[in-house]
């Protein structure tokens, strides 16, 4: 992966050098590349280089990045509940009786669609903000190993600062016959490697690592899961993450993902003028963005994957 179109490393300015880059994901070395990664050349995976600390992460999950009123304009977290409803009508028909786990279940909207369909189900969050939500890592969550019916990562096993170890962890608490769900961005899609530091589902610095699908996939694998279903058709995100890619590529770099969010979700200020010309170069790009997203999802190999695995 060191051949993307990402330039030799440069520390970030302010930024403490961490002294061994290894790899989040298998702990091997790492080499650094571009401004913020370090790619590992046994697995494939990056992982975010220099970590961030703490205090990076809470500035980086600042209020514009899931404020109360919503995050998208139009109907952008309409869609985003539906998506959820469908998956919660997944995991309920395809896993045995018991209680999901939702790891970094955000606001809430997998667990809602599971509650309706009277599942049971518990959410992790990095603060608690519901009585179905605890505010644990996963590899704190002591609860009822073997017992959980299926867990989900949706998104989230790259905002974990120990993906392995959450894994490991998730292998323990699933039941016999009990489904993994795991859904992320894919570092050896064609739109990493073309959008290089731009693509948008690097989100740095919130994003700890950035695993290529065969990396996923195989160490769901070695730790003795069968992969159940795999897709790269993620319509919505794949699209989008061509459409922002092109659009970030026109002169002063406008920010479709911005663009799209609600004036509190921000994470700058957009003045009406910009937001329409932002917008009106993504509705001149879809066309290109959905050919280019066509091809990816035909090659197997999208900006997103989806990997269902099940506990013998
Ligand atoms: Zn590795």
């Amino acid at each position: 992966m060191s051949t993307m179109t990402i330039a030799p490393h440069a520390p970030a300015r302010g930024v403490t050098q961490a002294p061994h880059p290894c790899c989040v994901w298998c702990g091997g070395p790492a080499q650094p590349v571009g401004s913020r990664l370090a790619v590992c050349a046994a697995c494939g995976a990056a992982s975010t280089y220099p970590p961030p600390d703490e205090q990076e992460l809470l500035a980086a999950y600042a209020r514009w990045y899931r404020p109360a009123g919503g995050r998208f304009a139009g109907c952008g977290d309409g869609l985003l509940r539906r998506s959820r409803a469908t998956l919660a009508g997944r995991l309920d028909r395809l896993a045995p009786p018991g209680p999901v786990l939702d790891v970094g279940c955000g606001d809430g909207a997998l667990l809602d669609a599971l509650h309706a369909r009277g599942r049971a189900a518990c959410g992790l969050e990095r603060t608690a903000t519901r009585p179905d939500v605890r505010a644990s890592e996963l590899t704190a969550f002591e609860e009822r190993a073997g017992e959980w019916a299926a867990i989900a990562f949706w998104h989230s096993l790259e905002h974990l600062r120990q993906p392995a170890a959450a894994l490991d962890r998730a292998c323990m608490l699933l039941a016999p016959r009990g489904l993994l769900v795991v859904a992320m961005p894919n570092w050896a899609s064609w739109q990493a490697r073309t959008l290089g530091e731009r693509w948008l589902a690097l989100d740095l610095p919130r994003h700890l690592v950035h695993l290529p699908a065969s990396a996923l996939i195989g160490g769901l694998r070695e730790r003795g899961l069968e992969i159940g279903r795999v897709s790269y058709w993620r319509g919505g995100q794949v699209v989008f993450g061509w459409l922002h890619g092109l659009v970030g590529r026109l002169p002063g770099h406008p920010d479709l993902y911005d663009a799209i969010r609600q004036p509190d979700a921000r994470q700058a200020q957009l003045g009406s003028g910009a937001r329409l010309a932002t917008l009106g170069a993504g509705v001149a790009l879809a066309p290109a963005a959905f050919a280019l997203a066509a091809a990816e999802v035909a090659a197997r190999t999208s900006g997103t994957v989806y990997v269902e695995a099940w506990r013998p």
